[in-house]
């Protein structure tokens, strides 16, 4: 991809810097930390934030074998953790020398298979256990089966094992992930004592981090969304400092009589004369169609432009009546937290979905 397209994403490195250092300030100073870089770190640029963090971080986590065969290309040395490996992938898994996640007595039986044709040696592998999220993991009956099945071989050992908390945002739920953390304390035990040494640990997310860096610390803890600035608590998130700022230009100014309509399906009509400004971003760049006819808006100038009739795929346009701007002008479709998260409850969703919905069409630009 050029980079030609005006509408750019820029990715203030300083902000996440901060934000790394905050979540590092809530725990242990030797607990390892792990940040999560899948969807392409959150819909930013997975290859400059993880050279970035490279000598700040322990780990770096993916969903795919893809996105870790790129940052393995782009020079990246860490450990990195890939959380949903496919059967089919495992050799190459190793050839990147990624770590997969073995989450179920077949894959970690495919994998034996492979080592054994293959000839592998010391293949680090992370198991991951179920404790509520049902959605992947072994469960605490499998622990015997991989007991006999690790026991009786050298070519591969177990270098962590961890679970995931289904509601570590909401404090309503404390009970039931208090119990998550405690299976899967009962789960490290009945395994690592069968073990001839011990996995590291980890289990909580961003907000685990928040709410249950007492309780769950263990070893390590993965980070992923606080990175960006979003604690999933506004009184967190206001510690956190904003990393994206998406903007463009006004392409063309229009003004719209009375009784005229603007967008597809005529989707708005005006009622009294407007103006109008068309912004070369669409719902193929990520602003979702949902956000038109006036549920999503935009700042030029300071002042905000909500958006007019129906989001096309490459532009959007808005309402400019009372702003005073000309074709060119600087265009933020957002730059605050609190934007972000207004716009993501608009439309009942969450800023994660917002943030990775950012098509690789956006240029990314940097700051430190
Ligand atoms: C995505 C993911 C994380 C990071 O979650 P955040 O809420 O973004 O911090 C951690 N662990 C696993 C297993 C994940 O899939």
């Amino acid at each position: 991809m050029g980079n030609n397209h005006v509408t750019s994403l820029e990715i203030d490195l300083n902000s996440i810097n901060h934000n790394l250092n905050y979540f590092k300030s809530k725990l242990k100073t030797d607990t390892k930390v792990l940040v999560v870089v899948k969807a392409f770190g959150y819909g930013s640029d997975a290859t400059q934030i993880a050279k970035f963090l490279e000598s700040k971080v322990d780990y770096f986590a993916v969903a795919y074998l893809d996105e870790g065969i790129a940052l393995r290309n782009a020079g990246i040395k860490t450990p990195i953790l890939v959380l949903h490996p496919q059967k089919s992938n495992l050799l190459k898994i190793y050839e990147y020398n990624l770590e997969p996640n073995i989450y179920s007595i077949s894959l970690l039986k495919s994998l034996l298979e492979l080592v054994k044709i293959k000839n592998l040696k010391k293949i680090p592998i992370h198991l991951k256990f179920n404790t509520g999220l049902n959605r992947l993991g072994f469960s605490k009956t499998n622990i015997s089966e991989i007991v006999t099945l690790i026991n009786c071989q050298t070519e591969v050992f177990i270098k962590s094992i961890f679970s995931h908390i289904a509601a570590s945002e909401d404090l309503n739920e404390r009970e039931f992930t208090l119990q998550q953390i405690n299976d899967f304390k009962s789960i490290d035990l009945e395994l690592t004592s069968q073990l001839n040494h011990k996995p590291f640990r980890h289990m909580l997310n961003t907000s685990g981090i928040i709410n249950y860096a007492n309780e769950a610390q263990f070893e390590m803890v993965r980070l992923g969304i606080g990175l960006f600035g979003f604690g999933n608590d506004v009184n967190e998130t206001k510690k956190l400092k904003n990393v994206l700022t998406l903007k463009s230009v006004i392409s063309q100014i229009h003004t719209i009589h009375k009784g005229e309509s603007l967008g597809y399906n005529r989707s708005f009509k005006a009622t009294s004369t407007i103006k109008s400004a068309t912004i070369p971003i669409g719902h193929a760049d990520g602003i979702s169609r949902q956000l038109g006819k006036g549920v999503g808006y935009v700042f030029i100038n300071n002042k905000k432009a909500p958006i007019l009739g129906n989001v096309c795929m490459d532009v959007i346009m808005v309402n400019i009546t009372d702003i005073d701007c000309n074709e060119g002008d600087e265009v933020i479709i957002y730059k605050t937290q609190e934007h972000i998260d207004h716009l993501a409850k608009a439309i009942n969703t969450i800023p994660y979905e917002l943030l990775t919905a950012i098509s690789q069409r956006v240029n990314r630009t940097f700051k430190l």
